[in-house]
């Protein structure tokens, strides 16, 4: 299969084929058909197999599709896309920045342990994707920098590592505040009792994929 028969368009096309990718891989093949159709997900996948680009390329297309063509002052966030780590955070946005190249996106990555200033400083300036660990997303909602209130798309990004991390309660006290009215996405390398519990209470219907 090729990316080609995935229904994605040209810009996005273009930047997969600048990265050298010439198919898909299979959570890839399997994911980006359920997404563009606009179901939620249930992934099980670990890192290394391309969960990243599984949810990142449908993602990016289906926000470009949406994006108004005039806008008065910056733009909402309307992704939101919810990891454990600062490192997987920093990977999900260098992913976003190249399959998105050719799209007139903005994304913003924030994790504690830095000054928050400059994160402060790009989301003022208007955010479509917002790349997120738990602690420093609430802290921001604290102060009223960020709002939850225009997400479409929500990613929790290795889940079942979140939870091991202890952020089984960051990560609800970030699902209260969004929106009921989105679509989500959900990825964790395995599926324990309370990852299946979590998934249950915050996914509609979802597609279950599998690698
Ligand atoms: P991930 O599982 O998201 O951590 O991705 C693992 C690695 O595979 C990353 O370095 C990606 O750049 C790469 N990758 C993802 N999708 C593809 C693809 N379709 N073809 C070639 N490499 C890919």
């Amino acid at each position: 299969m090729s990316f080609e028969q995935l229904r994605l368009i040209e810009p996005v096309l273009k930047a997969l084929k600048e990265e050298g990718y010439s198919e898909p891989t299979p959570i890839q093949q399997q994911s980006i058909p359920y997404v563009l159709d606009k179901r939620d997900l249930l992934g099980c996948a670990q890192t290394g197999t391309g969960k990243t680009a599984a949810f990142a390329i449908p993602l990016l297309q289906l926000l470009a599709e949406t994006t108004p063509a005039v806008q008065k002052g910056p733009r909402p966030i309307r992704a939101l896309i919810l990891t454990p780590t600062r490192e997987l955070a920093i990977q999900i946005q260098e992913s976003l920045q190249a399959y998105g190249k050719h799209l007139p996106l903005k994304h913003q990555v924030i994790f504690g342990g830095v000054s928050q200033v400059p994160q402060v400083e790009a989301l003022r300036r208007g955010v479509d994707i917002l790349v997120a660990t738990p602690g420093r997303l609430l802290d921001l909602i604290s102060q009223n920098i960020v709002t939850l209130r225009d997400i479409k798309f929500f990613v929790l990004d290795e889940a079942d590592r979140m939870l091991d991390m202890g952020f089984v309660h960051d990560v609800q006290r970030v699902i209260i505040k969004l929106p009921e009215n989105r679509q989500t996405l959900f990825f964790s390398a395995t599926m324990p009792p309370e990852i299946q519990k979590l998934a249950a209470m915050i996914l509609r219907n979802p597609a279950k994929v599998e690698v």
